[in-house]
C-alpha cells in the first residue's frame, strides 16, 4: 500500500518551506548525514499519530524563469496531480491576496481535498485575522505558526481525516518490484527495453497503475517481477515535467514502490554529483540497491579498467558499500545476463530474517573481539539483540544506555552482522534501545 501524499501549496513567502521542515523535522528520528540528500529537500516521509505519509513542498519546484503567477499556477497543478490531500497555506498577516485567489481557483477545479492553513499567527490575539479566509471557499481555516510550531497538530489531524482507506495489496506477495533511477541519458529506457526484450520474458503491462510510471510484469526463471519505469514517462508535454526537481519527485515515488532500485550510471561520463544525490535517495528509502554501470561498450578497456571504475564507485558512494556493481551494455546486451541474478539476490537479502540465537552469538563474539566503548567512565553494555523487521532488515539492540552506542561501534557491529549473514545489496538498520 503506497503511503498517501500530501502537498503544500501557496504563493511565495507564506511559509511553505518553514512548515515543511517543521512537519518533517520533528518526526524524522534518524536524519542521515548524506550531503545533498537532506539539504534542499522537497519530498520527505512523515508521521503523525498512527499515520504515515509523504510530504511535498511544491514551492521548491521552480520552473525556469517563468513569471510569478505562472509559477504558482504550475505548482498548484503539480499538487493536484501528485497529492491525495493538499495543504493550502496563506499568510494571516497579509490577508487574502489576488495570488491566493488564483491558487484557490485552480484548487477548486480539482476534486482533491484541500485543508486551508493561515500561517504566521504567532500569538492568539491575531485570531481575528482568520475570518476573511473563509472567502477562499475551503471551509474552516486553520490558524498556525510555522515559526513557533503552533496549530500544526490540529492541521495534521484535519489532513489525515482525508486519507484514503487502506486496501490490502496481498496479490503482490512474492513479486519482486524494481525501478531504475539515474540522471537523463544514462540509458534507463534502453535498459528497460533490453531487460524486457532479451530475457525472453512473458510481459504484460499492468492496467491503470499510476500516472508516474509504467509498470510491466514479467517472469524470469519462474520468478515474477514488476519493472517500474519512470523514464518513458518524461515527455508528456507539460513544462514542469522536464524540471529536475519534478523528475526527482517521480523517481522518489518509484523508489517508494520498489523492493530493489537500480542506480544506473553512465560509464562514458563517469560519476558526477547528481548521481550521488540520486543514489542517496535509494539508500535513504531503505531499499535494496544494485549499481548498474551502463554503456560499458563505449569505454576503452584494458584489464584494469573495471577494477578502477569499481574503486571509483566505492570511493564516491561510501554509503552504498553493500550494493553490488554490474557492468553492462544495454545497447549491445553484453553482460546483461549478470543483472537479473543480482536483483534477485538483493531482493532476497532485503527480505531475509536471521535467527535470534545466531544473531546473539554473532554480537557476543563481536563484543569479545572488540570491547564496547566507554564514555565518561561508563561502558556500553549490550544485553540482547533481535531482528524486528525486514525490507530493510532492522535490528534492535538492547543496551544500558543508547547514547553510548556511537556511530563507529554501530558500524563495527553492522559489519560483523554482514560478515556473518551476507546481506549483500541491502541496507540494514540498527536501533539501540534502553533495556527496561
Ligand atoms: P515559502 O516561500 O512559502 O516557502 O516561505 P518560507 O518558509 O521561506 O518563509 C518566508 C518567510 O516567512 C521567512 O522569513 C520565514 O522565517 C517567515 N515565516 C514562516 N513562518 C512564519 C510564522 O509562522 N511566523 C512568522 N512571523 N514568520 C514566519
Ligand atoms: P535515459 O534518459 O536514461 O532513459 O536514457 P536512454 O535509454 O534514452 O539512452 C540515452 C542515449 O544513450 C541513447 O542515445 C541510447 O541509444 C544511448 N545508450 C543507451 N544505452 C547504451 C549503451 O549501453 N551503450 C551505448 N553506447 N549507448 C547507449
Amino acid at each position: 500500500m503506497p503511503k498517501p501524499v500530501v502537498a503544500i501549496v501557496g504563493r511565495p513567502n507564506v511559509g511553505k518551506s518553514t512548515i515543511f521542515n517543521r512537519i518533517v523535522g520533528e518526526r524524522i528520528s534518524i536524519v542521515e548525514d548524506i550531503p545533498g540528500v537532506t539539504r534542499d529537500r522537497i519530498y520527505a516521509p512523515c508521521e503523525w499519530l498512527n499515520f504515515q505519509f509523504n510530504l511535498i513542498d511544491t514551492g521548491g519546484i521552480e520552473i525556469g524563469d517563468e513569471p510569478f503567477l505562472a509559477q504558482i499556477r504550475h505548482q498548484a497543478e503539480i499538487a493536484i496531480e501528485e497529492a491525495d490531500v493538499i495543504i493550502f497555506i496563506t499568510n494571516g498577516r497579509e490577508g487574502v491576496t489576488p495570488a491566493d485567489e488564483e491558487v484557490a481557483k485552480i484548487l477548486y477545479r480539482s476534486n482533491k481535498p484541500v485543508v486551508l492553513a493561515v500561517n504566521k499567527m504567532d500569538n492568539p490575539d491575531m485570531r481575528e485575522n482568520i475570518y476573511e479566509f473563509y472567502s477562499l471557499g475551503f471551509g474552516e481555516p486553520y490558524p498556525i505558526s510555522g515559526a513557533h510550531g503552533l496549530g500544526l497538530g490540529d492541521l495534521l489531524d484535519a489532513v489525515c481525516k482525508h486519507f484514503p482507506k487502506p486496501q490490502s495489496e496481498n496479490d503482490d506477495e512474492g513479486i519482486i518490484k524494481f525501478s531504475l533511477i539515474g540522471r537523463p541519458n544514462v540509458g534507463k529506457s534502453s535498459l528497460v527495453n533490453a531487460i524486457l526484450g532479451e530475457e525472453r520474458v512473458i510481459v504484460s503491462e499492468i492496467a491503470g497503475t499510476t500516472r508516474d510510471a509504467i509498470d510491466t510484469k514479467f517472469t524470469y526463471n519462474k520468478q515474477e517481477f514488476v519493472i517500474i519505469d519512470t523514464a518513458g514517462m518524461r515527455k508528456k508535454g507539460k513544462i514542469y515535467e522536464t524540471t529536475e526537481k519534478y523528475s526527482v519527485l517521480r523517481a522518489l515515488k518509484a523508489i517508494e514502490r520498489s523492493d530493489v532500485v537500480l542506480v544506473v550510471l553512465n560509464a562514458e561520463e563517469g560519476i558526477i554529483e547528481q548521481d550521488k544525490r540520486i543514489a542517496g535517495y535509494a539508500h535513504e528509502a531503505g531499499k535494496a540497491v544494485v549499481i548498474v554501470v551502463n554503456k560499458w561498450d563505449a569505454v576503452e578497456k584494458d584489464e584494469r579498467t573495471m577494477r578502477e571504475f569499481e574503486k571509483d564507485i566505492r570511493d564516491q558512494f561510501l554509503f552504498l558499500d553493500y550494493a553490488p556493481i554490474v557492468f553492462l551494455s544495454a545497447k549491445t546486451k553484453k553482460r546483461l545476463h549478470t543483472l537479473m541474478p543480482q536483483i534477485i539476490l538483493a531482493s532476497e537479502n532485503h527480505a531475509m530474517r536471521v535467527q535470534t540465537n545466531v544473531l546473539n552469538d554473532v554480537i557476543m563474539d563481536a563484543v569479545a573481539m572488540n570491547p564496547t566503548p566507554t564514555d565518561h567512565g561508563t561502558r556500553l553494555k549490550i544485553y540482547y539483540a533481535t531482528q524486528v523487521s525486514v525490507k530493510p532488515p532492522t535490528f534492535v539492540i538492547f543496551v544500558n544506555d543508547p547514547e553510548l552506542l556511537h556511530f563507529s561501534y554501530e558500524r563495527f557491529l553492522e559489519n560483523r552482522i554482514r560478515d556473518a549473514f551476507g546481506f549483500e545489496g541491502t541496507p540494514i538498520k540498527i536501533i539501540a534501545r534502553k533495556r527496561r
